[in-house]
């Protein structure tokens, strides 16, 4: 699908651009600064039409997007197509492009991958570049980009998980739900991850889509994932599964859940399992369903027929003949991972039964009192996820999770951008994270029309290239990645999937010959 500008949205729309910055501003030295570290010029009538004649516009406008999952390529996309001129080079800190696309979807969902192909249109475009194993804040720093570009887009995405912060949470057993998607996509630095799978029940803390995931990969018979890109290593590890129970545990109700249709249907209709659902949990529902919306009013009807309505004959068969299963638990709370007898691993999970106050989107869990304990060797935690700083001279708001941005443009510092989850929270699909990164590229050539961005031409990857090679930092290019692409496609060819992916860096790297 060729994405489209969204012309529905009025240009007066957009918020107003910004005047250039008063002489004051430029005292703090907050203008972008040239590559030898110069300040930029004060903001008089004169500079500003200066500025403007010789605006970037005239030129090749230099642009870097930092990260190459889906904000990054759309982003991209979005600059490529919108101005004929601009040039974008993408780093990315792995040796292979499209984050969460690659590592973070499930491999039973190939059909979600396939934007894969887009971002290869866009990484063929002769005005764009793709420059992996380069780790932004560590190889090349934020402002050497700033000083190289006339823009530079963070896209980043939200790698840290929020910890459960509760007792327990470091013994073996308890593990983030992203390490454990991480460990079965094949990302290289969660490939040691092991999972004990030789419990019989498993507890996920979160009820997102991203919980689902995790379940459905724990129950799914492997001989259905045997022909997707899932890894060999977790393919061998979950045919050695004892794990016959999933609960997937959530603060708040069955109105507040935050998983979509699509993933709970594929749960129930999940082969050889039959879903635990208490219909204590749905009283009164039907009627509180005509008030909410209508993607939340079909969810909670699927959820309400699944826990309460008698199965038909065949339906009730299949799950009798299951031999796993999967519950939701509702007003639950985890409130501490109980040890085994020998303290040496998690047996088990305390909860904190709770209630609700509040209404609508404000609506809160409070802890009633009472606890629950669930005996269990495997507690993964899917409870959110935050982007981390990767650089001091960019602002961030360690509360959100967030850089601080207005529609994309980062607040305070001319010339610095940002886009999807990085700008506005681990939340949102692939079609969210490409409507936002839209937006940033559109409010970022506006501001490039509008003369905005630093004039003069600006010397982009050579300057930087001539960094890394000075730091021993070996960029890996897109064609590249396409030398690793067939080399996976290869291996996967007598298992009959569409890939093995390479696991160790090492050797991705000597493959490359280096
Ligand atoms: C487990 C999981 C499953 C999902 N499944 C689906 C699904 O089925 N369908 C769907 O529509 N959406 C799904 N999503 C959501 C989707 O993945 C996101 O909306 C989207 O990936 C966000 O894009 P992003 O570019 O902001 O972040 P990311 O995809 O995380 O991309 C960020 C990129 O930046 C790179 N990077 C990080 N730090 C640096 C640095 N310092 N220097 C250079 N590069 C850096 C990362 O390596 C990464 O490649 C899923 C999300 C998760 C977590």
């Amino acid at each position: 699908m060729a994405p489209r500008c969204w012309r529905w949205w009025p240009w007066t729309a957009w918020p107003r651009t910004r005047p250039p910055p008063s002489e004051s501003t430029q005292s703090r030295s907050r203008a972008p600064v040239g590559l030898n570290g110069s300040a930029g010029r004060p903001a008089s009538a004169k500079y500003r039409s200066f500025h403007q004649q010789f605006s970037t516009q005239e030129q090749t406008p230099q642009i870097c997007v930092v990260g190459s999952g889906p904000a990054g390529f759309y982003t991209a996309q979005h600059l490529l197509k919108h101005h004929s001129r601009a040039h974008v080079d993408i780093y990315e800190k792995q040796l292979v492009p499209f984050g969460l696309v690659r590592f973070g979807v499930a491999p039973d969902h190939p059909e979600v991958k396939n934007v894969i192909n887009t971002f290869t249109r866009t990484a063929h475009s002769d005005r764009c570049a793709f420059h992996g194993n380069v780790v932004v804040g560590r190889d090349v720093t934020v402002q050497e980009l700033r000083d190289a570009y006339h823009a530079v887009v963070l896209s980043y995405g939200a790698e840290d998980h929020r910890g459960l912060e509760i007792p327990g949470e470091e013994l073996p057993g308890v593990l983030s739900a992203r390490a454990f998607v991480g460990w079965y996509n094949g990302l290289p630095e969660n490939r040691k991850l092991a999972p004990d799978l030789s419990c019989d029940t498993a507890v996920v803390l979160g009820q997102g889509n991203v919980a689902l995931d995790v379940a459905r990969i724990l129950l799914t018979p492997p001989e259905y994932l045997e022909k997707t890109d899932i890894t060999e290593a977790a393919l061998g590890a979950l045919r050695q599964s004892q794990v016959k129970m999933v609960w997937i545990v959530g603060r708040r109700g069955p109105l507040q859940v935050a998983f979509t249709i699509k993933e709970l249907r594929e749960m129930i209709q999940l082969p050889g399992t039959r879903p635990i659902l208490d219909p204590a949990d749905f009283l009164g529902l039907q009627d509180r369903i005509k008030e909410v919306p209508r993607p939340r009013k079909r969810l909670t009807e699927l959820l309400l027929q699944a826990a309460t309505e008698k199965p038909g004959v065949a339906e009730a068969a299949r799950r009798a003949s299951a031999s796993r299963a999967w519950g939701l638990r509702f007003f639950r709370s985890p409130q501490q991972v109980l040890p085994s007898p020998d303290g040496r691993r998690a047996a088990g999970i305390r909860l904190a039964v709770t209630r609700l106050e509040g209404v609508g989107e404000a609506t809160r869990a409070v802890p009633t009192g009472a606890v629950e304990d669930l005996p269990c060797g495997l507690v993964l935690s899917s409870i959110g996820y935050k982007s981390r700083p990767i650089d001091p001279s960019v602002p961030f708001d360690p509360k959100l999770g967030v850089i601080p941005n207005m529609e994309g443009r980062v607040v305070d510092v001319p010339g610095l951008y940002c886009s999807g989850w990085v700008k506005r929270g681990p939340t949102g699909v692939i079609t969210t994270t490409m409507t936002d990164s839209f937006v940033t590229g559109q409010i970022l050539l506006q501001d490039l029309k509008a003369g905005l961005l630093p004039s003069g031409p600006r010397p982009g990857y050579a300057a930087i290239k001539a960094l890394l090679g000075s730091r021993g930092v070996w960029p890996v290019s897109f064609s590249d990645w396409e030398k690793l692409d067939a080399e996976e496609v290869s291996r996967g060819q007598g298992a009959g999937k569409p890939r093995e992916k390479l696991l160790d860096p090492q050797e991705m790297l000597r493959l490359l010959g280096r």
